[in-house]
């Protein structure tokens, strides 16, 4: 029997970001989704299920409906509620067409505590719910709409019920006491079920409760109730769109798209050449008359940063080529890029006499900065997470975790090394001091430039030596790690130079749609330099001549494809991890979550690491893959300071 249409909690939130939505989730075969994720990778991730488990520990008497289906589901909570005391987790609750499962509902006689557990960092001493003009703050608002949503299913259901809501959620201002308590609660994946496997320890761990903060929303929910659900850029009473909304999902029937700028996230979105419906090309194609021409010749959603595109949109110019000079106003100094001038150099084209091909380049201003750099030129990378519970006692919910950077050194005869590279990933392994020491030790042979892209670097090392401030149980050199993080980050006499600002000043490249990711740009100047093409064809890299690699052996990674042009490094990265994964793979291995090729997969595969129960030997190849993207990351970098030199000899 097919299971019952119902809008549960996720589908409510999905249609609150569009109720077009609706009609295209839940067909994988037919609708790409490129947020269709193992759900239990992004619970990994964002520190949910630890968060949830540990809630859990908070009510030491509470029940689990763990019965699997709809109706069993809801035939254990009502079985529970007969009782007239009882704390039940993921409670199934369902009136009409809709469904919600509870985290935690306290049941006493007639009064219930509604609770919903979330990963969403709290901070009980500046708790930031409501703005100064006493409206709901947009990073609440989904939260407290999902609330609502709950307690008005919760009261349709159990009319007489006396209801109260609870958000509960870790408390960034409280330390924790103990150690190890992340460590508690393990992940045992199989197939696309997963186990929670819980420590013995943890029904005696003597943890400080108030790292999860029990926040009652009961004012909020009645704002949302009485001021409406807002979606899109519309609103309407939460019964009124939850009847019609859970109706559309009953009966598949799409509710017209009303397309704006909150398109530009759409997941419905196919790539060429995927096979799939795209649901995005569906709407604009239903509303605007776009055929493919249009698509492929950009739409205002693609301008970068550009605050305009909802009054555009309004105006009916969504087509990119509609939008006109006085809409962008571009300006600047003459010298560098300025926002307004890149975004007008997206839509208009690079004015004829500065093309280079297809690039544009601040050639004096990139010299200019190029002299005031000194070899041996240092490129670094990190990869960092953060856990939502901390490792250590003394530690704050949401700590950054600095577990991997890399290190490319380039001297002044141009010859490359893949230097240095660090990476700790074992559970119970708090690694950021450590890895202090191991940048600092890499980096303190000379006073050469060192490079980034962007200020995430700088961030992550400001916190550490902030950790290193407060820890109950400093380091014995942490007053020289400390010197060293400030002689390397901002306002430092060596702070880092950001290659990201470099790029937003200095360059652009139309196939970069404006963007300054290195992910962006890295095809972008292997497209257009000669230099790069010529030296990169050959199996340079990794090899006995002058660039070596700790992770790759004679690698070509200019690669022609169809069109002509570089395949992507990181498409390439994908595709050389995935052959040396070869066969056989360890049962209950993904093969796509031991490729890593952007940096959600890396924290995501961290996450895994720490928490998932897993065989040595996916460990290794786990481990194996993040060295090899984080080694791709400072490669990128020298690639790309190459091609800059290239365009300005
Ligand atoms: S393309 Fe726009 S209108 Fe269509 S489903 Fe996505 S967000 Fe909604």
């Amino acid at each position: 029997m097919a299971s019952p249409r119902y809008l549960t909690k996720s589908r409510f939130k999905l249609a609150a970001e569009c109720p077009t939505k609706l009609f295209y989730t839940g067909k994988e075969d037919v609708y790409r989704n490129t947020k269709q994720e193992d759900s239990f990778l992004a619970m990994l991730a964002d520190g949910g299920y630890q968060v949830g488990e540990l809630a859990k520990c908070l009510f030491p008497n509470g029940i689990e409906v763990d019965a699997i289906g709809h109706d069993a589901a809801l035939a254990r909570t009502n079985e529970l509620l007969q009782q007239d005391k009882v704390i039940i987790f993921e409670a199934a609750i369902a009136f009409e067409d809709l469904f919600v499962r509870i985290d935690v509902l306290v049941k006493d006689g007639n009064q219930f505590e509604l609770i919903e557990v979330k990963a969403k960092s709290y901070n009980s001493t500046n708790p930031e719910i409501v703005g100064a003009r006493g409206d709901l703050l947009s990073g609440m608002r989904a939260y407290l709409e999902d609330v609502a949503f709950q307690a008005h299913v919760l009261r349709s259901a159990l009319p007489t019920a006396q209801v109260k809501t609870y958000l509960m959620m870790p408390d960034k201002s409280v330390k924790v006491n103990v150690d190890g308590l992340n460590q508690l609660f393990k992940i045992e994946r199989a197939g696309k079920r997963s186990k929670v496997i819980t420590s013995p320890k943890a029904k005696d761990a003597q943890f400080n409760h108030d790292i999860l903060a029990k926040v009652c929303v009961d004012d909020y929910v009645a704002m949302v109730m009485s001021g409406g659900v807002l979606y899109m850029d519309l609103k309407d009473k939460l019964p009124t769109l939850a009847r019609q909304w859970s109706e559309a999902y009953r009966l598949d029937q799409k509710i017209q798209p009303l397309p704006g700028k909150h398109c530009a996230n759409c997941e419905f979105q196919s790539k060429p050449g995927d096979g799939m419906l795209s649901g995005f090309h569906e709407c604009w194609m239903d509303k605007f008359g776009f055929s493919e021409a249009d698509f492929a010749q950009g739409t205002v959603l693609d301008i970068w940063n550009y605050r305009g595109k909802s009054k555009l949109i309004n105006d009916g110019r969504v087509r990119l080529r509609s939008v006109r000079e006085d809409d962008i106003k571009p300006h600047g100094d003459g010298l560098t890029l300025s926002v307004s001038e890149r975004q007008w150099m997206q839509i208009n084209g690079i004015p004829a006499k500065e093309d280079k091909g297809g690039f544009w380049i601040a050639e004096s201003h990139m010299q200019k900065e190029m002299d005031s750099w000194t070899y041996p030129y240092h490129f670094i990378d990190f990869e960092t997470s953060t856990v939502a519970i901390p490792f250590y006692a003394g530690m704050h919910p949401y700590e950054p975790i600095a577990f991997q950077f890399s290190h490319h050194v380039m001297q002044q005869d141009g010859s490359v090394a893949h230097a240095d590279e660090f990476l700790m990933t074992a559970p119970d392994a708090f690694p950021n001091f450590v890895f202090v020491r191991a940048l600092r030790e890499a980096l303190s042979k000379d006073e050469g430039t060192i490079f980034m892209w962007s200020a995430h670097e700088n961030t992550i090392l400001t916190r550490i030596a902030r950790q290193l401030q407060e820890t109950a149980n400093p380091p014995d050199d942490a007053s020289d790690l400390i010197g060293f993080i400030e002689s390397v980050t901002k306002g430092g006499k060596r702070a880092m130079y950001d290659l990201f600002k470099l790029s937003k000043d200095a360059y652009f490249h139309v196939d970069t749609r404006g963007s300054n990711s290195i992910k962006k740009v890295l095809p972008a100047v292997l497209t257009s330099s000669a230099w790069l093409k010529q030296h990169y064809s050959q199996p340079v890299y990794g090899g006995k001549g002058a660039m070596t690699s700790r992770n790759y052996q004679d690698f070509v990674w200019w690669q022609q494809g169809q069109d002509g042009k570089p395949l992507e490094p990181y498409a390439l990265l994908a595709n050389y991890g995935a052959d040396l994964l070869g066969e056989p793979l360890q049962a209950m291995e993904d093969p796509d979550d031991l490729v890593i090729a952007e940096g959600g997969a890396a924290a995501t595969a961290y996450a895994r690491l720490q928490f998932e129960d897993m065989k040595p030997e996916t460990r290794d190849k786990i481990n194996a893959a993040l060295l090899r993207y984080c080694e791709l990351d400072t490669l990128a970098m020298v690639m790309i300071v190459q091609g800059w030199r290239d365009f300005t000899r």
